[in-house]
């Protein structure tokens, strides 16, 4: 659970809504033989279903997230998202961007890809 110190902006809440779908997605492609469990996202963002690994994968991209010290001078971190994760978090991100991406282009849901890239 993700202890929130202060209100979180909303594109903070767009952002980590995004990368819990993105990791759902993930998760529900590679680990679906993994024992999932229903994963909260802060402030009221819903809920993901995600094996032990993925949880705490989304635990530390939300935690960088909300910890961005650029927050007040860009509009969101899809210039720079990546630089603040160590490198095996950074590895993993990676790997679920382009697992998620294709799986989200093949079901159509452009929606998504717009937002997080464009
Ligand atoms: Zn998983």
């Amino acid at each position: 659970m993700i202890a929130l110190m202060e209100a979180i902006t909303k594109q903070q809440r767009k952002d980590i809504r995004l990368i819990g779908k993105f990791v759902e997605v993930y998760c529900t492609g590679k680990h679906c033989g993994a024992e999932r469990a229903a994963f909260a996202l802060p402030a009221g963002s819903g809920e993901r279903t995600l094996c032990p690994e993925c949880a705490s994968f989304l635990e530390y991209a939300i935690t960088r997230r909300l910890k961005c010290p650029l927050e007040a001078e860009k509009p969101s971190c899809k210039h720079c998202r990546t630089h603040c994760y160590a490198k095996p978090q950074l590895a993993k991100v990676k790997e679920i961007m382009a697992y998620a991406g294709r799986t989200l282009m093949l079901r159509g849901r452009l929606d998504y890809i717009w937002h997080y890239f464009f």
